[in-house]
């Protein structure tokens, strides 16, 4: 049988060298720990791994420094695991039509050892300190039934102003109706990414679901609007695979120039520009 062609200026599926939007055990409906992410990364042939677990009441109701202590200990992972480079970074909640994340009104006043700050912080600034990336994301979205396009625009605009926040996760299927060119121009304008992800293409959400992410994807491309890939793998076998998000990519004739998850090089130069 003869190996699938792709024209060049596409989006052949050994693209996507990184991996920036996977869960782990702490994310608590996840299955896999860091090391059996990093070993399928590099069983996947990625350059790049970006762990990005929940950060948001998912993983903790009770809001307590001490149920985050993973997050903020992450420095101890090898930025060189196994011959991959890893990312630090959560997937957070976005919680108010504000567009605010997670934990922004929730104030310490200790750590996780008990021992009293010196000045009150918000968990969000606690958590985020030392992570490299933050992807704003929408799952419970009844904060937002009933708003009107121009907030939930604003919404998403807002959240992206964030300065730690580089992607807007799943956009096509958090179930929040949004005025797409605002958007996505407001990404560019701030070097930031909107993702195509992987799980968004599960049968479950359906076929209006995959129109609508077809939809953001052809619009990037127009407006030369950088996207993320992200396998949102919430188990190590799935980390790495892009293949539903590779077809529609190929078949929209997205240009690779505009994937800033084709290679870690690409991925970390946007994440510089847009961050520090
Ligand atoms: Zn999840
Ligand atoms: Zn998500």
């Amino acid at each position: 049988m003869a190996e699938p062609t792709y024209d060049s200026a596409h989006v052949p599926h050994a693209a996507f060298g990184c991996d920036v939007h996977t869960h782990t055990l702490f994310s608590r409906h996840a299955y896999s720990t860091i090391g059996e992410c990093v070993e399928a990364a590099k069983a996947a042939g990625l350059e790049l791994l970006g762990s990005t677990d929940h950060y948001s009441c998912m993983t903790s109701p009770s809001l307590h420094v001490r149920d985050y202590q993973y997050l903020i200990n992450l420095k101890l992972w090898p930025r060189l695991w196994d011959g991959v480079r890893v990312l630090h970074g959560v997937e957070a909640d976005i919680v108010d039509l504000e567009g605010r994340l997670f934990g922004w009104n929730v104030w310490l006043r200790e750590g996780i050892t008990g021992r009293a700050f010196r000045h009150e912080t918000t968990l969000k600034d606690y958590v985020w300190r030392e992570l490299d990336y933050v992807i704003a994301s929408i799952h419970d979205q009844t904060f937002a039934e009933g708003a009107t396009l121009a907030q939930t625009t604003r919404m998403y605009i807002r959240a992206l102003d964030d300065p730690k926040v580089l992607i807007l996760g799943h956009p096509g299927r958090s179930g929040v109706p949004f005025e797409l060119d605002p958007v996505l121009r407001a990404a560019k304008e701030r070097g930031k990414l909107i993702e195509i992800n992987e799980h968004s293409f599960e049968t479950h959400y359906g076929q209006r679901t995959k129109t609508t992410c077809m939809r953001i994807a052809e619009r990037c491309a127009e407006l030369g609007v950088m996207i993320s890939t992200g396998s949102d793998a919430h188990i190590a076998c799935e980390v790495g695979r892009f293949d539903r998000t590779a077809a529609l990519l190929h078949e929209i004739h997205f240009p690779r120039e505009l994937i800033a998850t084709r290679s870690a090089d690409a991925f970390l130069s946007v994440l510089h520009a847009a961050i520090g």
